[in-house]
């Protein structure tokens, strides 16, 4: 497929197919979610955005960039979670486990793999569902809860075998069969691993260096050495042949194969494993192989007769330990970090939402405020009334005094409409919708009692002493009230339009006054208004 510009469609398409795949190519599968990355730009669509960057974010992941690969990870959570977009929280879910198994915070990572299958639902694809349970099962086990973690993992074979995810399968009974195996339990490590090769051979599905190294830890434990060095000489051919699904994985493997060639007694060999091993966990940073790394390389010290250098090797491996302890610390601390940055971000949003929404001079809420929220109001509440009031000739006060002496009246205006509104009606809002006119929204109220406490705020303002600010010149009000259920259908549009033409009305009939048109002439005129239409 020409891949130089894709429509919608063919992206999402193209990104399932990367989504709901189980890796084995890791270079190869980065190079593509970067590429859809890339053409998911241009199409401005933020929910494709999003998925294409978390594609590529989970393969950075893998790749070994954990630190960037948070950070966009956690972005694309709080995406997800502003818009409800279920199926795409459900994923970063996932990815957070992952990032936080990376970090060594297993609580964490057991929070988010709980919430990725809460979260599953007929949205949800196949592979999701086998995936998440999966994460869910090995995250319990980490966290020391293997009896609640088996359940899972037979329920996400289960739910692979019926959902036909073949190759699912196979990672399922090997991530169940290696935590089995290390943990100790040896004899299920082995009827699960059995379990493994049976499917794998029915559907003939090759066996990927993850589970050669697992079929050859078992092995090693049943003193099966050279059957063992066979096992991981394959695995690593095909590692290298470009089959790896984690860029880190090849230290483990070089690491089991030391193992099976010391059980051999083949000591210089197993040192070069070793040796090999451990330069890619110094290269790669992997601290927690590395750990046992010395472990292993104080049993080839002792299997060789060097008891002095087995014990020195013991020490280096504590000292390794201590080291991974804090170096998880940070990790841990760098992940909550990054978690932290973004609940600020959000909160700072929050912050310039609000701003948005406030007009600076009176602090009023503003006409975005209105567009916002009065919809709402009008559909929840049909005994809404809303009131329009402007102050008469207030050019002349512009002209007469100061723009300056303008805004000060503009804002003791604001505040006495706003404390008349909170006594008459404190579920309303006063906003400033233009240069001298407000905006007075009064819930739950019928059209007669509104006038009549309009017609209060609107003598209080009249009556104000406003020599201090005006000297001589007198600052009134005109005000134009409609109820919102009067238009047919109820609207915004109709309800401020209505309001309006009274507003009009009253500067008619000679200003600093009220105008609510009676609810029969209105409705009359709103039908009019719609037959004509
Ligand atoms: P009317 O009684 O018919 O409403 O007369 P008016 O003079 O109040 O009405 P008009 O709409 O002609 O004038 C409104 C003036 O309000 C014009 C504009 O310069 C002024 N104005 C708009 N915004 C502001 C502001 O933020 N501060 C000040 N000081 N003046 C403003
Ligand atoms: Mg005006
Ligand atoms: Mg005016």
């Amino acid at each position: 497929m020409d891949r130089s510009v894709l429509s919608a469609e063919e992206l999402s398409a193209a990104l399932l197919a990367l989504e709901d795949q189980v890796v084995t190519h890791i270079e190869d599968c980065y190079t593509a979610a970067v590429e859809l990355e890339r053409l998911a730009a241009p199409l401005g669509d933020e929910g494709l955005l999003a998925r294409a960057q978390l594609c590529a974010a989970g393969m950075r992941l893998r790749a070994g960039d954990v630190a960037t690969a948070t950070r966009q990870i956690y972005a694309i959570h709080e995406w997800a979670a502003q818009h409800g977009d279920r199926r795409l929280q459900a994923r970063t879910h996932n990815a957070c486990a992952h990032a936080h198994r990376l970090a060594g915070d297993s609580a964490k990572r057991l929070e988010h793999a709980l919430s990725a299958v809460e979260l599953l639902d007929d949205t949800a694809t196949p592979f999701m569902q086998v995936l998440h349970r999966l994460g869910l099962a090995e995250a319990l086990a980490l966290n020391g809860a293997m009896e609640a973690a088996r359940p899972r993992f037979s329920q996400a074979e289960r739910l692979g075998r019926e959902l036909q995810q073949w190759r699912q399968v196979t990672v399922v009974l090997n991530n169940w069969a290696y935590i089995e195996f290390t943990t100790g339990e040896l004899e299920r490590a082995e009827e699960i691993a059995n379990r493994l090769l049976e499917h794998a051979g029915a559907r003939g599905l090759t066996l990927s260096p993850a589970v050669l190294d697992t079929i050859g830890a078992i092995q090693i434990a049943n003193g099966l050495y050279a059957q063992a060095e066979q096992t991981l000489r394959l695995c690593i051919e095909r590692w290298e042949a470009g089959e790896n699904e984690n860029a880190d994985d090849m230290a483990e493997y070089q690491l089991t194969l030391a193992r099976a060639l010391r059980g051999m007694g083949e000591l210089d060999r197993a040192q070069a494993a070793l040796n090999s091993s451990g330069a890619l966990c110094t290269e790669r940073g992997m601290p927690e192989l590395m750990v046992r790394v010395h472990l292993e390389q104080a049993e080839l010290y002792a299997a060789g007769g060097d008891h002095a250098a087995a014990f020195a090797e013991h020490k280096a491996s504590f000292a390794a330990r201590e080291s991974l302890r804090r170096k998880e610390r940070q990790a841990q601390a760098q992940t909550r970090q990054v978690m932290f940055e973004t609940a600020e971000a959000r909160q700072e949003a929050e912050r310039f939402r609000e701003q948005a929404r406030h007009d600076p001079l009176t602090g009023l809420r503003n006409r975005r405020y209105v567009d916002e929220e009065l919809p709402v109001l009008i559909a929840a509440d049909p005994d809404l009334v809303v009131a329009i009031a402007d102050v008469d000739h207030f050019k002349r006060i512009n002209d007469t005094l100061s723009h300056d002496t303008g805004d000060q009246v503009l804002v003791r205006v604001a505040r006495m409409l706003e404390a008349g509104l909170a006594a008459i009606a404190p579920a309303g809002f006063v906003a400033r919708i233009g240069g001298e006119e407000f905006l007075l929204v009064l819930p739950a109220t019928p059209v007669p009692s509104a006038t009549k406490y309009l017609d209060e705020i609107r003598c209080a303002i009249g009556e104000y002493g406003w020599q201090d600010i005006t000297g001589a010149l007198p600052v009134t009000v005109s005000i134009g009230v409609a109820g919102v259920s009067e238009s047919v259908p109820p609207s915004q549009a109709g309800a401020l339009s209505a309001a309006d033409r009274n507003l009009y009305a009253a500067k008619n009939a000679g200003r600093n006054r009220v105008v609510a048109q009676t609810p029969r002439e209105f409705r009359t005129r709103a039908h009019r208004d719609r037959d004509l239409a």
